[in-house]
C-alpha cells in the first residue's frame, strides 16, 4: 500500500502547487482521496488519468473537489482516444445534493458512501469519522489489512480522532494553522493539535498538510515534534510514502 502525495495546500494552491489530493496503490488498484485544484495536472506526472480505478471524496469545498470536473472531461477525451468506455466510479456522501449529482458525468458516476459502514473499494477497506468543520466533512481510515492509513480532511480539534486513528501506520493531518493560532472557527487544526492527536492516537508516522501560504512551514514540523516523538513529515509535491519495515 503506497500514498503519493498529489496536493497539500490548503484552500487554494500556491504557484505550480495542487489543493488537497492523495493517491493511494495497491496490487495496481489506484485510489485518488481529494481532487483538489491543480491535482489533476499534478496527478498525470505520476501516471495517465485512465490508470484511475476510483475516487473518493471527503467533502464538497473547492480545494477538494475543484479538479473533479476536468477529470471528467480527461476521462471523455481519453475515453475517444483509447476507445475505452469504462466508468470511473467517484465515492461521496449525499449530505450535499447539488455537490454529490455533480459527480456522475458521462465517464464518471457518482456513487454514495454511507459513513456508519465500512466501505471496500478494490483491495481498500474505508471506515469514516465526521470531522469538524463547516460543511458536512468526513476524515477516513484505510486499510489493505496489513496497513492502515488515517487522512483527517478538514477538521478543527475533536478527541474523537484519537480512537479513530489509534495505531495507524500513518496520519495524514489537516495542519493549516501554526500553533499560536486558532483555527477551531474556520474548522481547521494547528501543528500542536494534529501532533497531539499522532501522540494520544500511538500512530507511527505524521504528515502534515494542508498547509498555510503564508509563514515558514518547516516552523510547523518544529512546533509539532514537541508534541509527538515519531516520525513527522512535511507534505510535499510527489511525496511517496510505504509503510517502514521497521515497524
Ligand atoms: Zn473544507
Ligand atoms: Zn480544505
Amino acid at each position: 500500500m503506497k500514498l503519493t502525495i498529489i496536493g497539500y495546500w490548503g484552500g487554494y494552491p500556491a504557484p505550480g502547487g495542487a489543493t488537497s489530493s492523495y493517491m493511494v496503490e495497491k496490487d495496481g488498484f489506484t485510489l485518488l482521496m481529494d481532487a483538489g485544484s491543480g491535482s489533476l495536472s499534478k496527478l498525470q506526472n505520476t501516471k495517465p488519468v485512465m490508470d484511475l480505478d476510483a475516487v473518493i471524496l471527503s467533502h464538497y469545498h473547492n480545494d477538494h473537489v475543484a479538479d473533479i470536473g476536468v477529470l471528467q472531461y480527461a476521462w471523455l477525451v481519453q475515453s475517444y482516444v483509447k476507445d475505452r468506455q469504462e466508468i470511473l466510479p467517484i465515492y461521496g456522501h449525499q449530505e450535499d445534493q447539488d455537490g454529490f449529482k455533480s459527480l456522475t458525468h458521462k465517464n464518471t458516476e457518482g456513487v454514495a458512501y454511507d459513513p456508519d459502514a465500512t466501505l471496500e473499494v478494490g483491495p481498500f477497506s474505508i471506515t469514516f469519522l465526521k470531522t469538524a468543520h463547516p460543511v458536512p466533512c468526513y476524515g477516513m481510515r484505510i486499510t489493505d489489512g496489513e496497513t492502515s492509513i488515517v487522512y483527517t480532511a478538514d477538521t478543527a480539534f475533536k478527541e474523537a480522532w484519537y480512537d479513530f486513528a489509534k495505531d495507524a501506520d500513518l496520519l495524514i493531518t489537516d495542519c493549516n494553522f501554526y500553533e499560536d493560532q486558532d483555527g477551531s472557527s474556520a474548522g481547521h487544526m494547528t501543528s500542536k493539535e494534529g501532533a497531539t492527536i499522532a501522540d494520544k492516537a500511538n500512530v507511527k508516522e505524521l504528515i502534515l498538510s494542508h498547509l498555510p501560504q503564508y509563514g515558514d512551514i518547516q516552523t510547523l514540523v518544529k512546533e509539532a515534534e514537541q508534541y509527538f516523538t515519531g516520525n513527522i513529515q512535511l507534505a510535499k509535491d510527489g511525496l511517496t510514502w510505504e509503510k517502514s519495515r521497521n515497524f
